[in-house]
């Protein structure tokens, strides 16, 4: 049976954008330009803008832009870079593209974020970074994070793929650290028809080596000065990212209103909902409730035609890649714990009050 609400629904947009959608990309289409054109030049000007910083270079994905941002702030390796125990594995992957060590610590249980507590201790002197992730759009604890960095002289590299135009005291996400790193994977706040990713700082010298890296480390044409990679995002994309970006703030203000009227599960015991600090401004790219019960609960919900998802039933230290780091189970109490517990309920800015009250309804129906 299809489910009766997805999880997210990537067309829901198209009676809004969907006539400029096809404009642009016929735009683009017509032009002869693919890469490296005017759409990402100036795509890379209004995001930057967006985040309040004074750079912007767009990249081929997420993950390529949280390595890029770390290899230009000089992370290689021998260096270890501090991530939190709970969040996407690409986080700890791009650290291991680099060369660098991922050294995990444990996260807030509320806010599934990394503890600050943590990081202090997990600081040693082979420490040259931290990189914290704005998980589930909720922006990350950054003036302990700031602290910490300046006065152990850290890079501080943001994940903020799940967090387009989310606040932390008022300011955006992208621009609190060294860099800030961003996904338009397509179901993320701010999506593209495929792959692409940005970095955003105020740091000219960081950006000019991101803008070298991504495309083979060559500054003129066939001059290279280093080791780059192909990762660029493409006119393509650049233009669809054009389209969405101004709805991006309505969409965020939808997703929060969902957030709120999902809130009505604060009357069920069961659940657990997650906790906003007062200096966090959200954007909900995920709604993760916390239940003992998890597995019956999204099974009872899957009966009911709602889709749910995990994220993310298998952590980073638990997994292949990272076996030989040795951190087994127990290691990271906090997080090991969200990902027995957590559930994604449907989020996207189209899903309506009717459908959330239903889904939040089916959730408590079962306690
Ligand atoms: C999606 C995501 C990434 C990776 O982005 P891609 O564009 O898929 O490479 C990195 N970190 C987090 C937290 C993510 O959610």
């Amino acid at each position: 049976m299809a489910a009766t609400i997805p999880f997210i629904d990537l067309l829901a947009d198209r009676a809004e954008i969907g006539a400029e959608l096809e404009s642009a990309v016929a735009r683009v289409v017509a032009s002869g330009h693919y890469l490296l054109g005017p759409e990402l030049e100036q795509f890379e000007r209004e995001f930057a803008d967006y985040c309040s910083t004074r750079y912007c270079v767009g990249v081929g994905s997420g993950l390529s832009a949280i390595e890029l941002a770390l290899q230009a702030a000089g992370i290689g390796p021998g260096d270890e870079v501090i991530v939190p125990a709970y969040t996407w594995i690409a986080t700890w992957l791009a650290v291991t593209r680099t060369g660098a060590t991922p050294v995990p610590v444990d996260v807030e249980q509320g806010t599934f974020n990394i503890d600050a507590a943590a990081i202090a201790a997990a600081i040693s002197p082979q420490t040259a970074a931290i990189v914290p992730v704005h998980l589930r759009g909720e922006p990350a604890d950054m003036d302990a994070i700031a602290a910490l960095a300046e006065s152990h002289g850290l890079a501080v590299v943001e994940d903020a793929a799940q967090a387009h135009g989310a606040r932390h005291r008022g300011r955006r996400v992208g621009g609190l650290g060294s860099a800030g790193a961003f996904s338009f994977y397509p179901s993320k706040n701010l999506g593209t028809f495929g792959d692409g990713g940005a970095v955003t700082t105020d740091d000219e010298e960081l950006a000019g080596r991101v803008r070298l890296l991504r495309n083979y480390g060559m500054k003129n044409r066939y001059e290279i000065e280093a080791a780059g990679v192909n990762s660029r995002l493409g006119e393509l994309q650049a233009a669809i990212l054009r389209v969405k970006l101004p709805h991006l703030d309505g969409w965020n203000a939808a997703r929060g209103r969902l957030a709120e009227r999902y809130r009505a599960l604060e009357a069920d015991t069961e659940t657990t909902l997650p906790r906003v600090p007062s200096w966090a401004e959200p954007v909900w790219h995920l709604f993760v409730i916390n239940r003992g019960d998890r597995d019956a609960c999204a099974e009872r919900l899957r009966d009911r035609g709602i889709e749910t998802l995990v994220h993310y039933p298998l952590l980073p230290h638990l997994a292949p890649p990272y076996r030989d780091l040795g951190w087994g189970r127990g290691s990271f109490p906090a997080a090991e714990a969200l990902a027995d517990s957590v559930l994604s309920l449907p989020m996207y800015p189209q899903l309506g009050p009717d459908r959330c009250d239903e889904i939040a309804a089916a959730v408590a129906a079962g306690s």
